[in-house]
């Protein structure tokens, strides 16, 4: 199948490699030539513009930052509506606000344009071995007809709703991740200023309850002071905001993601926002003026 792919960024580009594997043909464009050019090496075709990519293909998956960008690339100058034809099926994969999802669907029906809200989990990791966690908002029967292109990508694709229920469910995987991160640094912060090696906590705790894939994922990074990212805090800030954004629309109070995010915020000020969100460790050290890392 001939596909559009639009935002090559650190998942973008192995994602399109997995559908390069997998015996698609992938047209792509980014605003960086440089990412372009990676994918092109592997075998996609450059797209010229996000209209041009409209105007060659009638399957387009976007992977952008954030609502605002995918707003501009599906719905603003030399956008994929300016080149779509009515039938043309948009799966939009990056973590947005849900409200945004609808808006933009209601912006593509006018144009008799088909699209899915389908955000991922897993991470650049999951990304490059085509194993991500694929939650899925809008009509089921486009979804049943692209489950099997979006299993070239990942290793589970979830019909959860209505447009907007792949990223309300991203939101709630988002405040889960970010807790756990927190409790993470939290706890053996606590253990290394009482006199534990944390390497030892690790070794005792992650087959109990308390482990978890956060747990297995992070704490290594935390005990060994690595912080390149993987995701950086300042897009679990813009998921945070959007989960409270949400939770503030519909009557769900979430306090303990309020208390998170400030601490994420302490940090983007602080200058970590690139760094990855393990960095929680790092607002831990600040309050108790002791690492994790030995
Ligand atoms: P990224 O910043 O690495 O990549 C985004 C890409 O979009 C960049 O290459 C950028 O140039 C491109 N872009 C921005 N505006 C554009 C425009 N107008 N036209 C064309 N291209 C444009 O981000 P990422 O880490 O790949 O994340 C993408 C999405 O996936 C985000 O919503 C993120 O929250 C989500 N996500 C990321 C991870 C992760 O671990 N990185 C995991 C799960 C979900």
């Amino acid at each position: 199948m001939k596909i559009g792919f639009i935002g090559l960024g650190i998942m973008g580009k192995p994602m399109v490699k997995n559908l390069l594997k997998a015996g698609h043909e992938v047209i792509a464009y980014d605003i960086i030539k440089e990412n372009v050019d990676d994918v092109v090496a592997a075998g996609a075709k450059a797209g010229a513009s996000s209209k041009a990519i409209a105007e060659e293909c009638t399957t387009i998956i976007t992977m952008l930052p954030n609502s605002p960008h995918v707003k501009t690339v599906i719905c603003g100058e030399n956008g994929v509506l300016e080149g779509a034809k009515a039938g043309t099926a948009i799966i939009d994969m990056s973590s947005i606000a849900p409200l945004a999802s609808q808006e933009i669907e209601k912006e593509c029906a006018k144009k008799g344009v088909k699209m899915l809200d389908a955000p991922v989990s897993g991470g650049e990791p999951k990304a490059i071995d085509g194993s991500l966690s694929i939650m899925v908002g809008g009509d089921k029967a486009l979804f049943d007809s692209v489950k099997d292109l979006l299993l070239c990508m990942g290793a589970s694709a979830v019909h959860c709703g209505a447009i907007g229920a792949g990223n309300t469910t991203k939101l709630a995987n988002q405040v889960v991740v970010a807790l756990n991160i927190a409790a993470v640094a939290e706890a053996f912060t606590l253990a290394r200023k009482a006199g534990v090696d944390p390497n030892l906590v690790f070794d005792a705790i992650k087959g109990g309850l308390a482990g978890s894939t956060v747990m297995n994922a992070k704490a290594p990074m935390m005990i060994g002071g690595d912080f390149k990212p993987g995701f950086k805090i300042d897009l679990h800030i813009k998921d945070l905001s959007n989960a409270l954004d949400t939770g503030h629309g519909v009557g769900s109070p979430l306090p303990l993601t309020a208390a998170v995010m400030e601490m994420m915020q302490t940090l983007r000020a602080d200058g970590f926002g690139q760094d990855d969100h393990s960095s929680l460790a790092k607002y831990y050290a600040k309050l108790s003026g002791t690492t994790i890392q030995p």
